[in-house]
């Protein structure tokens, strides 16, 4: 079976198309949590995941954000301006979609979570430390992570500092040790690379396998800018930052 794994939406539609056209085939989709926020299609993105099959999603800081379930003092003033916005687009259907997200979940003997397993809404998982932290949080061989928005593999090899993998698209990983893996962000990656990012695990070949798609940014920030929403997540868009 092939699981199509994203994350960090943030309201960006046409990135997410582009992902599901370059993923072409998959059986089932694992979404990390960030469906909302920066962007500016947050009803859009909701409706084409809704229509994708087997779809487990998991709430992420902004997706609660956007529905009251934290408090808005949390996040930067650029982040919670796009909030604000988007808290008045959402339709019925959206708010229904994302009161649902659990905040962790064990899907198939891998544990899903946003930030980290320890703290799935908020923490981010950038160092070997805070990784080595975590991996007394899950149970299973795997977690799967988002919110860093960047694609890494941490790996326990029992010693003091976990092994660390920035994957390029192509690359391909399957071990028999314990790991945290991060697909990257769909819709406003942050390691210097503009290009949708998404994985595919093929748990017949037991493999991750990392892509990156091209898609055109441009009239999306058209869209984040006539709706008012800070122009710096319209830039970034360019730039993968
Ligand atoms: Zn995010």
């Amino acid at each position: 079976m092939r699981t199509l794994v994203i994350s960090d939406i943030h309201s960006n539609s046409d990135a997410l198309k582009a992902v599901i056209s370059d993923a072409v085939v998959f059986d089932r989709v694992w979404c990390l949590g960030d469906v909302v926020g920066y962007g500016p299609d947050p009803n859009e993105c909701i409706q084409i995941l809704k229509s994708l099959p087997r779809l487990v999603c998991i709430l992420g800081n902004h997706d609660a954000a956007v529905m009251g379930f934290i408090e808005l003092s949390a996040f930067n003033n650029e982040a919670s301006a796009a909030i604000m916005i988007q808290e008045r687009m959402l339709s019925q259907e959206s708010r229904e979609f994302l009161e649902l997200l659990e905040v962790q979940r064990v899907e198939d003997g891998i544990t899903l979570a946003h930030g980290s397993p320890r703290n799935p809404i908020w923490e981010y998982v950038m160092n070997a430390r805070t990784a080595k932290e975590n991996f007394s949080a899950f149970d299973t061989q795997v977690c799967l992570i988002g919110h860093s928005h960047i694609p890494v593999i941490f790996i326990d090899d029992h010693s003091k500092h976990p092994g660390i993998l920035l994957p390029s698209s192509g690359d391909m990983w399957r071990s028999e040790k314990r790991f945290l893996l991060n697909p990257g962000s769909v819709g406003q990656p942050r390691d210097r690379n503009p290009l949708a990012s998404y994985v595919i695990w093929d748990d017949e070949e037991e493999i991750y396998s990392y892509h990156r798609v091209a898609y055109d940014f441009r009239p999306v920030q058209e869209r984040i800018l006539s709706l008012g929403i800070p122009s710096r997540h319209a830039y970034r868009l360019a730039e993968g930052i």
